[in-house]
């Protein structure tokens, strides 16, 4: 097959990869596009994963559309549970183990790896990422019969499996070494915030401290934190963070920082190569998160279908999904120059981060506060014009 006939590769079917073939076919409903998925390649909204037990939902219920019906949907060739293995940038083909397919164009949505810590015992099979679906029904299964759950991480995800296993009826103790909760994405005012919420809710904070070690004992699990400090649980979820998946770009040439360095027109540096979503540093910035991904989606359908189109990121805040206080943020850039001013209303929070000249930066909100994020997010400058 010559490359001109060869299919638009499109490799991972998760958020990026599906929302690109579906607006692909909002204009061009010929084009053959071929999907290649490690995965199942069920369809599944990523954010509902941490909202199982409120929203009442088993794993297979989060399911949206099996894979088969996905490719009849979108008229596209899925192959799952298939892995690619490499790239040959000159010949135009990537490599699945021993076969080799031809492209027209590459698109790279193949996301981000849950980092796994380095840690000593005898107890880490019982120590859960939980980063798709699949991760996730191994986690639920793994639930049935026992009722303490440990999570290292205070993050973003950390905190909204930490209220959503309460919703659950879990017990949960979060070990993080920050001294607040998403230091990141909150000023430790709102964190604290964040914390007391959840501690309402019985949830229990070890802060500033780590986990060193993890046993099995006849009873369960024995974490021990850096503190001396011995907990005694069932479960542990592992939420310290995500890493771009970068090895197979990097290894064909591809420039690679923290993620696949991508254009404005989610070009990588090499010729009729694309990515987006978790796996990609879209000119300078990676932004983990369902609405960037949607809007290179948008603009890449666009360019691969004749009309090129640079992506234009607005201000794209952050809902947390944790009911027991609702929040939203929009962190302030690393290297700006301002400070937080804090507005209280009851135990609700508003803190605002304004630079030297007054114009507001970054916000987090909580409660009450959250029916000002519209109004708030159009203050802020954008991403990108
Ligand atoms: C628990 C949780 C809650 C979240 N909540 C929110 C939220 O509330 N709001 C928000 O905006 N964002 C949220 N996010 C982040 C958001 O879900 C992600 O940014 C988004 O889903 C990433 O989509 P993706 O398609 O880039 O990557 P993924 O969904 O990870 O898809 C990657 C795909 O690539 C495939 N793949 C990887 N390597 C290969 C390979 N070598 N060969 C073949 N296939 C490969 C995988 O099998 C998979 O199909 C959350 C994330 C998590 C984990």
């Amino acid at each position: 097959m010559s490359t001109s006939e060869a299919p638009i590769v499109i490799v991972g079917t998760g958020l990026a990869g599906y929302t690109l073939a579906r607006e692909i076919r909002k204009y061009d409903k010929s084009t053959s596009i071929l999907m290649i998925t490690a995965d199942d390649g069920n369809s599944y909204s990523k954010p509902i994963l941490s909202t199982g037990f409120q929203k009442e939902k088993t794993p297979d219920e989060l399911v949206q559309f099996q894979a088969d019906v996905m490719a009849e949907r979108l008229d596209v060739e899925l192959l799952t549970r298939s892995c690619v293995t490499g790239i040959d940038s000159e010949s135009k083909q990537v490599l699945l183990d021993d076969e080799r397919v031809s492209y027209n164009r590459l698109i790279l949505a193949c996301g981000a790896s849950a980092i796994r810590l380095n840690l000593s015992g005898d107890g880490l099979k019982h120590v859960y990422s939980i980063n798709n679906l699949m991760d996730y029904r191994a986690f639920r299964h793994a639930l049935v019969g026992v009722d303490r759950v440990a999570i290292m991480g205070a993050g973003l995800i950390g905190c909204e499996f930490a209220n959503d296993l309460r919703s659950g009826g879990y017990n949960v103790n979060v070990i993080a070494p920050s001294e607040s909760v998403m230091p990141g994405l909150l000023p430790p005012i709102v964190g604290d915030r964040v914390i007391q919420s959840l501690r309402d809710e019985g949830v229990c904070f070890h802060l500033g401290v780590v986990v060193e070690r993890i046993d099995e004992t006849s009873d369960g699990l024995s974490l021990y934190l850096n503190s001396g400090e011995i907990l005694e649980v069932d479960r542990v979820i592992s939420a310290v963070g995500l890493r771009p998946n970068t090895v197979i770009a990097a290894e064909a040439g591809l420039d690679v920082a923290h993620g696949i360095c991508v254009n404005r027109r989610l070009e990588t540096s090499l010729p009729d190569i694309y990515a987006l979503g978790d796996c990609a540093e879209v000119d300078g910035h990676v932004l983990p998160y369902v609405q960037p991904l949607m809007s290179c989606a948008r603009a890449l359908a666009k360019t691969l279908t004749g009309e090129p189109t640079d992506i234009s990121y607005g201000a794209m805040p952050v809902m947390v999904k944790t009911p027991c206080c609702p929040t939203a943020a929009y962190p302030p850039p690393a290297d700006v120059h301002g400070s937080w001013h804090v507005e209280r209303a009851s135990e609700d929070i508003k803190a605002l981060f304004r630079g030297d000249d007054d114009k507001l930066l970054g916000f987090a909100i909580t409660g009450e506060f959250m029916n000002e994020k519209q109004a708030l997010t159009k203050e802020l400058p954008p991403i990108h014009n």
